[in-house]
């Protein structure tokens, strides 16, 4: 089944083939907030295939240390590419019967997937769903294999929330634009927030994973072995699945950007794609927000194009994306949203590990404070 989310812009299918494919039982991907019906797919492009990875300058990262080169597993790659402008019909036996009812409604009728009163917003004008069978790698300065953005087109990510405060103004700054992104929350953060966690999943943005606790995983592998490193990576898979309350994406960022091969190795064989970046806003070292809109703006007006690495949880991001984000539309830039094909399936045992943590949210984490403890008596 092919989905439609509508933006005005263009849907692209990338599809990744691997031979190392863990045969996991799959529920079908429903983004939290996407309106969706099918959209007839034109194969128009083919296959590159690719082993490599980049240097990446090793870098003071404050909390985050910058990483090294990686190789990456080979793969297939195959992309099909469906036009958009307005919703378009197709086959009704290739979706359910509701998809199939709102494709027969003229496109006047179609909703946007997320309300939006700003006329002048950026708005996403493209949503690329990816495969992540056999675990693809994306970002340039990691992995060279797969080049999906075109010139002038970014994907915003963000990582190491959910943060309260700075995490709802990057919600915010994004809503007023219309625009979606892809959040990598850090698991024990989201254990922390899952309210906050909640907002970004009702505001329709992409949920990868971060990490159970942010460590470093090739110093984790080094001092307390794979078993340990595996453990940070579905630790926060189920963390971050079981606070946001919805389907999450096999999306993956590692720590301070540091790839153990052995890991990457492992998240192919858990169809979980890799995100490193093509730009790295820094905005971990950069304390002012005009210093950060020039350093950022500078680089991508360099590169052209690219996945943007910012930070959810640093409060300069908070306060500056705003004026980025009109940066980028004043450079003519075009936000492009990355969806998984999948949704993530996390594994029974770290579940039940992440409900073990004390601490621990109960299942009644939608109530407020105030509904469950009231005060009956002083003040
Ligand atoms: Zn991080």
């Amino acid at each position: 089944m092919r989905r439609q989310v509508i933006t005005g812009g263009a849907i692209v299918v990338i599809s990744v083939a691997s031979a190392a494919a863990y045969n996991i039982v799959q529920s079908r991907w429903f983004h939290a907030a996407g309106q969706r019906s099918g959209a007839p797919i034109e194969a128009v492009s083919a296959a590159s295939s690719g082993q490599g990875a980049a240097p990446r300058e090793a870098a003071e990262r404050g909390w985050e240390q910058a990483g090294a080169a990686e190789p990456v597993t080979s793969a297939q790659q195959s992309a099909t590419v469906a036009p958009m402008g307005a919703p378009q019909p197709q086959s009704a036996g290739a979706r359910p019967p509701q998809a199939a009812a709102q494709a027969a409604m003229p496109p006047a009728a179609a909703k946007p997937a997320i309300a939006c009163s700003n006329p002048n917003a950026m708005g996403v004008t493209r949503v690329v769903e990816i495969d992540t069978a056999g675990g693809p790698g994306f970002g340039s300065q990691h992995f060279k294999t797969f080049d999906f953005l075109r010139d002038h087109e970014v994907a915003l990510t963000f990582d190491d929330g959910p943060w309260p405060g700075n995490t709802q103004a990057v919600l915010k700054a994004l809503a007023d634009q219309c625009l979606r992104a892809t959040f990598f929350p850090i698991g024990k953060h989201a254990t922390y927030h899952p309210e906050i966690l909640k907002q970004v999943v009702a505001a329709g943005h992409t949920i990868g994973n971060h990490t159970w606790s942010h460590q470093d995983l090739q110093a984790v592998m080094k001092k307390s072995g794979q078993d340990a490193a595996i453990e940070e990576i579905e630790k926060g898979a189920s963390a971050v699945h079981m606070m946001a309350g919805a389907p999450t994406a096999p999306f993956f960022r590692f720590p301070d950007l540091r790839h153990p091969p052995e890991m990457l190795t492992y998240l192919g064989g858990r169809n979980i794609a890799s995100f490193s970046t093509d730009i790295d806003s820094f905005d971990f070292k950069i304390k002012k927000p005009d210093e950060l809109v020039r350093s950022l703006m500078g680089k991508l007006n360099k590169l052209g194009k690219g996945i943007i690495l910012m930070h959810d949880f640093q409060k300069v991001t908070s306060i500056a994306l705003p004026q980025i984000l009109g940066e980028l539309q004043k450079n003519g830039f075009k936000v492009v949203h990355m969806v998984p094909k999948e949704p993530l399936t996390t594994l029974p045992q770290f579940d039940e590990a992440v409900l073990k943590e004390n601490k621990l949210p109960t299942l009644s984490e939608n109530k407020s404070t105030d509904s469950v403890v009231r005060t009956i008596s002083g003040q």
